[in-house]
This record gives C-alpha cells, sequence and structure tokens, in this order.
C-alpha cells in the first residue's frame, strides 16, 4: 500500500496498543498522516516515535473517546495540527465476561462496554461527519468483530456491542449514500492482544470470574471454531486497508 493514502488525514483510536497500533503503522507506511489516539501516553510515544524512526508521519493524541466532549476534543487537536480528518478508524474496544443471570453481577459492567465499544465510536463519528460532508469525501470506520454474529454465554455485553456497532454502520452506509462519504465495519476474528488481560481492576475482576473457564473452553469448541474466522492482525489490517483506498478512490 506504499504511497497509496499520500497525504491523507487518518484518526485510529486504541492506537497504543494491538490491532490499533498495527493499524496506525500500516496508515503511516501507506503515506498517511497518523493520529494515534489512547490514554497511555507512554504507549502511544512509543507507537509514533516507531512511526517517525520509519520516516513516516504520526502524532500522538492523549484522550479518552467515552468522555463527555472527549471526541470533539480529539478531533479538533488532530485536526489544528495535521488538517482535516480524512478517515477515521474507530478501533478502541474493551471485552468484559458479564453472566447476567448471577446475582451479584454488576449491570454497570455491562454499560460500560457499550460506553466503549458503541457509544464513543458513534460520538467520533458525529465529530468528523459535518466537516466530511462539506467536503463530499471521507470514510468512518469501526473494528467490529467476528462475535458480532455468535451466541456467547457471558459474552453478551461485547458481543450485544458488536452487533450494535455493525448495526449502526450497516445503516449509516445508507444515509451516506451519494453524500462522497464512506462508512463500513470490519470483522476480525481473534488476534492475540492486551485485549484479554488488560491489567485494570475491572478485567482482572473479569479474569478471575468462574464463568471465563466456561467461556474458554465454549469459545475453543471445533464447532464454534470453525465460525470463527482466524485471521492475523496483519491481515486484517491489509484487507480494511484495501477496503479504504478502494473507498477513497472511488
Ligand atoms: P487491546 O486491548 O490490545 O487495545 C485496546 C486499545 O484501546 C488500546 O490502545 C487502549 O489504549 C485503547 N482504549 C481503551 N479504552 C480507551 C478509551 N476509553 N479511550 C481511548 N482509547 C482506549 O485491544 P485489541 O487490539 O485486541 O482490540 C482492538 C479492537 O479490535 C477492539 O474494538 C476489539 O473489540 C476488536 N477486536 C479484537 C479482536 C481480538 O481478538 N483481539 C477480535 C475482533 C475484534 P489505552 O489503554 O492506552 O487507552
Amino acid at each position: 500500500y506504499k504511497g497509496k493514502l499520500n497525504g491523507k488525514v487518518v484518526l485510529i483510536t486504541g492506537a497504543s496498543a494491538g490491532i490499533g497500533s498495527a493499524t496506525a503503522k500500516a496508515f503511516a507506511a501507506a503515506g498517511a498522516k497518523v493520529a494515534c489516539v489512547a490514554r497511555r501516553e507512554d504507549k502511544l510515544k512509543s507507537v509514533v516515535d516507531e512511526i517517525k524512526s520509519a520516516g513516516n508521519e504520526a502524532i500522538a493524541v492523549v484522550g479518552d473517546v467515552t468522555k463527555r466532549g472527549g471526541p470533539k476534543e480529539i478531533v479538533s487537536q488532530t485536526e489544528s495540527q495535521l488538517g482535516p480528518v480524512d478517515i477515521l478508524v474507530n478501533n478502541a474496544g474493551i471485552t468484559r465476561v458479564s453472566c447476567i443471570k448471577d446475582e451479584d453481577e454488576d449491570v454497570d459492567l455491562w454499560w460500560r462496554v457499550q460506553e466503549l465499544n458503541v457509544r464513543a465510536p458513534v460520538a467520533m463519528c458525529r465529530a468528523v461527519l459535518p466537516g466530511m460532508l462539506e467536503r463530499k469525501s471521507g470514510v468512518v470506520m469501526s473494528v467490529s468483530s467476528s462475535v458480532a454474529t455468535m451466541t456467547l454465554p457471558c459474552m453478551s455485553a461485547y458481543a450485544a456491542s458488536k452487533a450494535s456497532i455493525s448495526k449502526f454502520h450497516e445503516g449509516l452506509i445508507a444515509e451516506l449514500e451519494g453524500t462522497g462519504v464512506h462508512s463500513f465495519a470490519v470483522h476480525p476474528g481473534t488476534v492475540e492482544t492486551e485485549i484479554g488481560g488488560t491489567p485494570d481492576a475491572i478485567n482482572q475482576k473479569s479474569m478471575e470470574h468462574p464463568a471465563l473457564q466456561q467461556f474458554l473452553s465454549w469459545i475453543l469448541s471445533p464447532d464454534l471454531k470453525r465460525q470463527n474466522v482466524q485471521l492475523p492482525a496483519d491481515t486484517m489490517v491489509a484487507l480494511a486497508a484495501e477496503e479504504r483506498c478502494k473507498a477513497l478512490q472511488g
């Protein structure tokens, strides 16, 4: 993809780790100016340094996409340094074990997953769309998951959030028809990243939950594995980049 996105401004959320950092590097290598967004400044800095040392352009934008006003602030910081956003990649996301039938289940945990995986990407889209519609060009996409169409015990918070964001994009595609602005979601299978083991307190609790073992044995069963297309991060990034290039060119 070298040179295919020369000068395009790409904003990627959750770019301090995992799929987001791989996507940021792939876009930068394709010639884009990349705004890397996440909360951990040190991690973001090392991703940005790596991109710059390869001779490409990137900035770190430290921010929390779930904060009220966060998305607008993130877009405005990006645009003041790099210019109008051409491509938005909503990638930041979390997964949590959550068994709603358990008496002590914290419903707020269920909603925190929706806050990051659904509300934040929708708010990010709202923050970039007015400019894109005025310029009659741009791409807004979200990293959903193959889980969006699966039935997962004790993972309904995550699965529902991914089904929701995929459905959101289906609607947006129809809304944006003829405007010059494109929208889509990608649905990767399992990619080994920090997502299953981020060392924060809530996730620590999730990892200790007895339902996790039940979930793991279920997800690893041969029947389910067949449905769960395994895509390594590079392939996912390449597929997404190809989609974006096509959308931008035509
Ligand atoms: P990681 O846990 O490795 O990375 C998540 C990223 O999101 C980090 O950069 C984190 O940075 C950032 N993030 C978390 N909360 C916030 C927040 N409030 N504001 C801004 N950034 C935030 O996850 P993955 O790379 O595995 O996942 C990326 C996306 O891909 C997610 O949407 C996930 O659901 C999806 N996905 C992942 C799959 C997998 O198997 N890994 C499979 C299918 C889809 P920081 O903590 O610094 O803020």
